[in-house]
C-alpha cells in the first residue's frame, strides 16, 4: 500500500492511471477502522483496480467539540488493517491539506435533507460533510465510491452533493449494507468509547429498531416512537430522536403503505451513536 500525504501527489499519480483507463474506488473515512469500513474496502477491491481509502477526522463535520476532541484515533492498527485488507492506496492528509488558508467554503443546497433528523441535531454537520467530500472528490476523482448505509441520512446526501458536483454520470455511488457485531450492535468507530456496561445498554437500539420491525403491522407508528424512546430512556439513553420515516425523503411517515426506515440517534454520556433499519 502506498501512502500519499499530499493532494498534488495523488492527484498526480491517479491522473495518470485514471488516462490509463485503471478503474478507482474511493472509501472515504475518518479512521479508527473496523469491519464495516473494511467491508466497504472490500467491495471496492471487487470491483475495481486500484483501491483509494482516506483517513481524515474532519474538523468542519463535528459540531460539538468535544466529540472532536475525543475521536478515536489509531492510524498504525488502521494501516495495519488496509495492508491486509488490500487497499491499494491510502491518503492521510493533514488539515492544512484539505483546508488551505485560502479555502473559501461554499454553502451546498441539501433542501429539507439539511433540516430534518441529523440535520436538526447537529447543525452545519452535512455542510461539513459536503466541503470535505467535494475536495476529496476533486483529489480523487474516482469512478465509484463505497458509503455505508449505517449513515442512512450521509448516503442521501452525498447523492446530492454528486448531483450538485454534476458528476452523476462520471461518480458511481454504492450504498453497502450496515456491518454489526454479533449481538446486532451497528460497527461504528465510536463504540470504542463506550465503557463495559455503555456497551451492553448500548444494544437497545438495535433491539428497539428490531421490535419496530417487528410490530409495525400491528401497532401504531405514534405508539412504536414513544415505546422506542421511553426503552431507550429507560436504559440510560439521551434520545435525540426515534423516527419511521419515508426512506426516500426522510419526512415522518403516515402509513405503512410507503417503502419505510427507522433511524434512531441517542446518546450514552457523551457518546452519541446512531443506527436505522429499513422496515418494508
Ligand atoms: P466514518 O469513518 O464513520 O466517517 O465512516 C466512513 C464510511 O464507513 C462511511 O461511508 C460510513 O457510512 C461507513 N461505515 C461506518 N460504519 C459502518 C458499518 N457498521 N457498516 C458499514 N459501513 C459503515
Amino acid at each position: 500500500m502506498t501512502i500519499f500525504k499530499t493532494a498534488k501527489e495523488l492527484t498526480a499519480y491517479l491522473v495518470e492511471k485514471k488516462n490509463a483507463g485503471v478503474p478507482i474506488g474511493f472509501v472515504p473515512t475518518m479512521g479508527a477502522l473496523h469491519e464495516g469500513h473494511l467491508s466497504l474496502i472490500h467491495q471496492s477491491k471487487g470491483q475495481n483496480t486500484l483501491t483509494v481509502c482516506s483517513i481524515f477526522v474532519n474538523p468542519t463535520q463535528f459540531n460539538n467539540q468535544e466529540d472532536f476532541k475525543h475521536y478515536p484515533i489509531s492510524i498504525e492498527k488502521d494501516i495495519e488493517q488496509l495492508i491486509k485488507a488490500g487497499c491499494d492506496i491510502l491518503f492521510l492528509p493533514t488539515e492544512k491539506e484539505i483546508y488551505p488558508q485560502n479555502y473559501q467554503s461554499r454553502h451546498y443546497n441539501l433542501g429539507s435533507l439539511e433540516h430534518v433528523l441529523e440535520g436538526y441535531y447537529r447543525p452545519g454537520h452535512f455542510q461539513g460533510v459536503c466541503q470535505v467530500v467535494d475536495i476529496l472528490l476533486s483529489i480523487v476523482n474516482p469512478d465509484n465510491i463505497y458509503i455505508g448505509q449505517k449513515d442512512y441520512q450521509q448516503c442521501m446526501v452525498i447523492t446530492r452533493l454528486v448531483d450538485l458536483l454534476g458528476k452523476r454520470d462520471q461518480i458511481h455511488i454504492h450504498i453497502a449494507p450496515t456491518v454489526r457485531e454479533s449481538d446486532g450492535l451497528a460497527m461504528s468507530s465510536r463504540n470504542r468509547r463506550l465503557s463495559g456496561s455503555q456497551r451492553t445498554k448500548a444494544l437497545t437500539i438495535f433491539k428497539e429498531l428490531i421490535s419496530i420491525k417487528a410490530s409495525l403491522h400491528t401497532t401504531p407508528l405514534e405508539q412504536l416512537k414513544k415505546e422506542a424512546h421511553r426503552h431507550l430512556e429507560d436504559a440510560g439513553f439521551s434520545v435525540d430522536y426515534v423516527e419511521i420515516a419515508n426512506a426516500e425523503t426522510l419526512e415522518p411517515a403516515s402509513g405503512t403503505g410507503e417503502h419505510l426506515v427507522a433511524l434512531i440517534a441517542a446518546s450514552l454520556d457523551n457518546v452519541r451513536l446512531i443506527d436505522n433499519l429499513s422496515l418494508n
